[in-house]
């Protein structure tokens, strides 16, 4: 068996539906015609449903660590307070831009695992006034899901412009952008949106167009206030990568006919159901508050003296299924199942099974066919719960 027979269970890049694939093989397209610019509306459309905004999505050519910053260096100029988030390693990231854009960051210290508390926020805020904040919604190194909506009311009620990086959750969870009240959500393709690496999404507030049309910082590529103004002749200031939006009119169309919210909900449920599978192999979740759960990563603890690269290893090699290690501290402690994009319980159980009979092999006792099947009675079960 080759590299392409393998399940992808990592927390991105996630496996691409048949459907986008042959969309995406479809000959390239002129980016100044009219069929490509009927591509990107209908698309941005979807991404609009998606993102819950009425503001313009901007489609960019890179991958999600372009749009957060394009999204940064555009709303955040040198010299002003930014609040960052130390909860893992793509809070971090997002705090390094805006320093390297000349900001005096000032850094929130959080556990792994654990979430910044909203009121103690507020509390700082009161104090210390920022000019914006910088914080990921899915945090993909341990697996938190941050309340969008508390976060959200807190720099909303203190004026600060809120900065999101919905990388690895958009359209595994609802943002609902101008609801919640963001200034800007910045998101990749290769996550739960089920494309391929290539693509990056960034939708800012009325508020947040407006600093990004004076924003100080130097931009080419860059200029979202640029994108946006051709985006309104369904155009892009450069060449796109024509076929990857192809593969993203085909994927939001997938998503639209299957349901925003059947599509959130399978997302939770696979959520619900992995943390019950590893609970049923005796394994804890770094997350123990099951309210900042992601519906897309499960991050779980190994056993005491196992080490997580030979679990990766060994199923890989064994199961040709994929999953994630620890990134920096968390090296070798835990491990990540993505259960996010096309994702399907069939998938999950496969993975848990696997899973269980690896570490059986590394002398952990677990029973793969348990696993397997706590895990699909909880989905039906969150999926009763909670359908209709
Ligand atoms: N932010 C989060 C939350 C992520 O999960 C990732 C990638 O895993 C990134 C940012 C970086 O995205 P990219 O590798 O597409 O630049």
């Amino acid at each position: 068996m080759t590299d392409d027979k393998l399940l992808l269970m990592i927390p991105g890049p996630t496996n691409v539906p048949d459907r986008v694939l042959q969309a995406i093989a479809e000959p390239s397209v002129y980016h100044r015609g009219e069929q490509f610019s009927s591509m990107l509306k209908e698309s941005v459309e979807g991404l609009q449903k998606i993102i819950g905004t009425e503001e313009p999505v901007i489609v960019l050519t890179s991958s999600g660590t372009g749009a957060i910053e394009a999204a940064i260096s555009n709303l955040v100029n040198p010299g002003e307070r930014v609040l960052a988030f130390h909860t893992g390693k793509f809070g971090e990231r997002m705090g390094d831009i805006a320093a390297m854009y000349g900001a005096e960051v000032h850094w929130w210290e959080s556990k792994p695992g654990q979430a910044p508390d909203p009121a103690e926020i507020a509390d700082w805020l009161s104090d210390n006034p920022v000019t914006a904040a910088t914080f990921t919604f899915n945090e993909t190194s341990t697996g938190v899901q941050q309340d969008l909506q508390a976060m959200s009311e807190v720099f909303t009620e203190a004026g600060v412009m809120s900065i999101v990086d919905a990388v690895s959750i958009l359209g595994g969870a609802p943002v609902r952008m101008d609801e919640v009240g963001l200034d800007a959500v910045a998101a990749g393709s290769q996550k739960a949106l089920m494309l391929p690496p290539g693509l990056a999404f960034v939708a800012l507030s009325k508020p947040a167009q407006q600093k990004a049309a004076q924003s100080t910082n130097p931009h080419y590529y860059f200029d979202l206030t640029a994108a946006i103004e051709k985006l309104a002749d369904g155009q892009t200031p450069y060449t796109p990568a024509v076929n990857l939006v192809a593969g993203l009119r085909e994927a939001v169309r997938m998503m639209l006919q299957e349901g925003l919210e059947d599509v959130y909900l399978r997302h939770r449920c696979l959520g619900t159901a992995c943390r019950e599978g590893i609970a049923r192999m005796g394994l804890e979740p770094l997350v123990d508050n099951p309210g900042l759960a992601s519906s897309v990563v499960t991050a779980v603890k190994m056993p005491d003296g196992l080490d997580s690269s030979e679990l990766v290893q060994r199923l890989r090699d064994n199961d040709r299924i994929l999953i994630s290690g620890g990134q920096g501290a968390l090296k070798g402690k835990i491990f990540r199942i993505g259960h996010m994009g096309c994702c399907q319980i069939d998938d999950l159980c496969r993975t848990l099974s696997a899973v269980a009979a690896r570490l059986a092999d590394m002398g952990y006792e677990a029973d793969a066919e348990d696993a397997a099947n706590a895990a699909s009675v909880a989905y039906e079960r969150c999926r009763e719960e909670n359908d209709g």
